[in-house]
């Protein structure tokens, strides 16, 4: 074990032991105000940070990176004060006499494992409703994106104490050595593969766990579809960040009856935005060069298979253009995997049945995205299929309401993170009962003919 991580971890526990009692609302919303401001004067290095890490046009990181984490700030110090209200509940019968109350405490300490992708918003996001719940927190960002980490650990360093929060850089040794520590709380976020072997690391010390994973994320266009509005926002969701999102549609299936009309006005749409395919400049790099190697791999695989591309715009080194694939079978590794790229397969179907069994057959979902005008239609698929959350006639928007939780099922995430989700993931919701005038004593032993009166009169009123 590193001596350095573990005296790390000793002084943020003992912080978070110190500031048990007195963490309140006036601290924690003065830690938000804190954190914001210097969100606020670090915009041009988040921009800087997120062009040199993954290449992204200044209005992407905006958009995805920056505005995220001070609209979670925003909204949690607003409704701070009624999340950490006791709440009341009602006495049963049984328990008439007491009155009772669910109190959110803080877990503790927190540990926070971020991804790559949105290096900003997905480390400093979670650290806000940690510290809304009032918790102490370790932070680990990603070591595929360094300028970000760096960044994210000076902002941390500059802005709270060292028995508050600490940033620990480095790859995966480095997040092993700390799932071996006895952190209170574990919130991950990345892939599915890892985020079992984090599980796996919180069994040892029966860690709470929230996991939020990914996963492949269908996307359906109905006969009744708006080809339009599906064109719109299926090239944003699937390309922005160049398709390295987690919620990003993964794969298509489109009615037949529009299929060629659906795929002539996504080919419009995509030349709108990225006309210079690899080369746009609004098109966000891939983070590796093994990721990009990854992902052409996965178009030659398919292209082996029989594949056609209606659309192919290209790769410079790590930048690849929108690819979409057609012709596509169920042994090639586009269908098998997430794709987390910038290329789309489409498949035309006649049978909203079989969509459903085929979603149905694979590991649950993060995102499900229906476009058609048919309410019915959407209703049913809705009902008949699981996935962490629905998009209709939209992509990833849902993301950003922050009174939706956002999480995944199983394979795709356990738990919910955003807003109040968020709060209550990073809280224990204590169960307080005190007695005012309870008669139970009357019915302790020793058990005797006036005990059992009463027994049968319970019996009635109860049973
Ligand atoms: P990843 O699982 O490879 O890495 C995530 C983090 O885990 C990194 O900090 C990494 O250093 C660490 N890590 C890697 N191997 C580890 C190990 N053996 N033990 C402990 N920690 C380890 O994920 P990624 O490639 O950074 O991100 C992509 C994945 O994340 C995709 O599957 C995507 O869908 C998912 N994701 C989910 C969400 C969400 O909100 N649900 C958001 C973004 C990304």
């Amino acid at each position: 074990m590193d001596q350095s991580i573990a005296t790390l971890f000793a002084r943020i526990k003992a912080g978070n032991d110190a500031r048990r009692a007195d963490f309140g609302l006036a601290e924690r919303r003065a830690a938000l105000d804190r954190l914001a401001d210097v969100v606020r004067r670090n915009e041009a290095a988040i921009v800087t940070a997120l062009k040199a890490d993954l290449g992204r046009p200044e209005a992407e990181t905006i958009l995805t990176d920056y505005l995220p984490v001070l609209q979670e700030i925003t909204h949690a110090r607003r409704h701070l004060r009624r999340w950490m209200r006791p709440r009341r509940v009602w006495p049963t019968l049984a328990t008439f006499g007491a009155s009772g109350r669910v109190e959110p405490q803080p877990r503790g300490t927190c540990l926070i494992i971020a991804p790559w992708n949105f290096p900003f918003q997905l480390a400093l996001g979670p650290l806000v409703s940690c510290l809304a719940a009032g918790n102490a927190a370790i932070l680990k960002p990603s070591e595929l994106t360094p300028a970000t980490s760096a960044l994210v650990a000076r902002i941390v360093t500059e802005t709270f104490p060292p028995g508050l929060v600490a940033v620990v850089e480095g790859d995966k040794t480095v997040a092993e050595a700390l799932l071996a520590l006895p952190f209170d709380h574990i919130f991950f976020t990345g892939s599915p593969a890892v985020g079992r072997i984090v599980m796996a690391a919180a069994a040892k010390t029966l860690a709470s766990v929230t996991l939020e994973l990914g996963g492949k994320s269908p996307v359906i266009v109905g006969p009744d579809a708006d080809l339009k509005q599906a064109a719109d926002w299926i090239t944003f969701g699937k390309f922005v960040n160049a398709g390295q999102t987690c919620i990003a549609p993964d794969h298509l299936y489109v009615h037949a009856s529009v299929k060629d009309a659906f795929i002539a006005a996504l080919r419009a749409r995509i030349a709108r935005a990225y006309g210079s395919g690899a080369a746009s400049p609004h098109l966000t790099r891939i983070v590796s060069p093994s990721h990009a190697a990854r992902l052409s791999a996965l178009i030659a695989d398919a292209v082996e298979k029989g594949a056609l591309l209606p659309l192919a715009s290209g790769q410079e080194g790590q930048s690849i253009g929108p690819h979409l694939i057609e012709h596509t079978t169920p042994d090639m590794r586009l269908l098998q995997e997430e794709i987390f790229g910038p290329i789309l397969p489409i498949q035309p179907y006649t049978d909203t049945d079989a969509v459903i069994a085929a979603i149905n057959a694979q590991d649950k979902p993060l995102a499900l995205y229906i476009f058609d005008r048919d309410r019915s239609r959407v209703e049913e698929i809705t009902r008949r299929t699981t996935s962490g959350t629905v998009g209709i006639n939209l992509t990833l928007l849902h993301y950003t309401h922050l009174n939706l939780p956002f999480g995944g099922v199983n394979t795709s995430g356990i738990g919910a993170a955003h807003g109040e989700a968020g709060f209550r993931a990073f809280s224990h919701d204590r169960a307080v009962l005190r007695n005012r005038f309870l008669l139970l004593p009357l019915l302790f032993p020793p058990y005797g003919p006036r005990v059992m009166r009463l027994i049968g009169l319970v019996k009635r009123v109860l049973g």
